[in-house]
């Protein structure tokens, strides 16, 4: 019997996953480590225990392993993850885990146990929106980051990673450290409208963009918003309005292969009399070719200090983490592609521009992910939405591939 992707199974699991931390738009809400994230976890455990085995390292990453016939030969290992952003949609993240899940059901209703180990992955705190930086499960894992470093990082409550762990349930026994792997793959959400405008099935990713994220400080002085007359004034917040646009500007000039983001803004005093002085905000550029990215940072900077300087403010930019570019294992690729040419899908090469688990995957074994459409290339939206006919269509690559990997 050839294992096939049970479609509705698939479909369901989603809609199950997503019933929790449900927002009231239908999307979802499971900051990581929340009780959202956890009650999400426990699920997701339940699903998979019957058939595996599971481990768990410091940073709360799940690993969930079905042995194979060699059982010390290296794994083969696919995954994502499933916390959400605040306005968080079912299924970025979600569906790399269950159609990974799917993978391991569709073997087992088969009989089919493969020669190498499977390892299915759920990463802790893809997203980043609850603690900062993004990834940082497989960024510690990958030893891009220190554990230490990773517990002692708090959210804009004060919650430590570490508190946030032990209070979830999600501090496991493991050292956090590359498995060995054979090869790592994700399926994910395009989260574009790139192949839904061409017709695609299946998107082989071969790279990522480079991108640069700061955190800039602009200070002012503090003073009444009534007496101050607008010559004296060195308004922070007003300085910032400016740069936002700034940096807005920079991507539109980058166009087709540029973006650039103002996400996250601090204010200071944030009170209603006073002209503010501290603003703090968050930012990033990035391009498919990483000369280009630099470039794009250096003419931030340049519009930046242009404009402090304009406004009697100063400025302080801060880079606080890149990632990419990330090339992806050509032989792995190949292999999507001919797995989904089989399968009579339309595919298409195509480059990452979000960030994702795999960047920090990538340099410790051969790596690759496979897309499947976003409708209307919605996502982080609670209207964020692939077919089940897509979802299907991309766990059935994604089964296919592991089939051969591990035999
Ligand atoms: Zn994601």
């Amino acid at each position: 019997m050839i294992p096939s992707i049970n479609a509705n199974r698939l479909w369901q699991s989603i809609m199950d996953m997503a019933a929790i931390g449900p927002t009231p738009e239908g999307g979802s809400c499971r900051l990581a480590l929340s009780p959202e994230d956890a009650r999400a976890r426990a699920l997701f455990l339940e699903w998979a225990l019957p058939f595996c085995h599971f481990e768990q390292d410091a940073i709360g990453n799940m690993f969930l392993r079905r042995s194979g016939k060699e059982p010390t030969a290296p794994a083969v290992a696919f995954g994502s993850h499933l916390d959400t952003v605040p306005t968080g949609g079912r299924f970025d993240g979600v569906f790399g885990v269950l159609a990974g899940l799917e993978v391991l059901r569709a073997l087992d209703d088969a009989g089919v146990t493969t020669r190498a180990p499977l390892e299915l992955v759920n990463w802790t705190n893809e997203e980043g929106s609850r603690f900062r930086p993004a990834m940082m499960g497989s960024r510690v894992h990958a030893a891009d980051m220190t554990l230490e470093d990773a517990l002692a990082i708090t959210d804009d409550k004060g919650t430590s990673v570490r508190e946030a762990l032990q209070s979830s349930g999600q501090a496991g026994a493991l050292t956090p450290s590359p498995r060995g792997w054979a090869c790592w793959l994700e399926a994910h959400i395009e989260q574009g409208p790139v192949m839904e405008a061409t017709d695609a099935d299946i998107g082989i990713v071969t790279g990522t963009m480079h991108a640069r994220y700061f955190q800039l400080t602009i200070t002012g002085e503090p003073s009444h918003v009534g007496p101050t007359t607008m010559d004296r004034r060195h308004d922070s917040l007003a300085a910032t309005a400016e740069m936002i646009l700034a940096v807005e500007r920079i991507a539109l000039a980058a166009e087709p292969g540029g973006r650039a983001s103002a996400t996250w803004i601090e204010n200071y005093p944030n009170a209603r009399g006073n002209v503010s002085n501290i603003t703090r905000l968050h930012c990033d550029v990035r391009h498919e070719h990483a000369e280009r990215a630099v470039a794009m940072e250096q003419e931030l900077r340049a519009s930046l200090h242009a404009i402090a300087s304009r406004r009697r403010v100063s400025i302080a930019i801060d880079p606080y983490t890149t990632f990419g570019p990330i090339t992806f294992d050509a032989a792995l690729c190949r292999l999507l592609r001919d797995k989904a040419q089989a399968r009579q899908l339309n595919r298409r090469d195509m480059i990452a521009a979000a960030g994702h688990d795999s960047v920090l995957i990538a340099p410790l074994c051969p790596s690759a992910m496979l897309f499947i459409p976003s409708v209307d290339g919605i996502t982080h939206n609670p209207r964020e939405y692939s077919t089940k006919e897509q979802v299907a269509r991309g766990a059935q690559v994604l089964l296919d591939a592991v089939i051969e990997l591990a035999g």
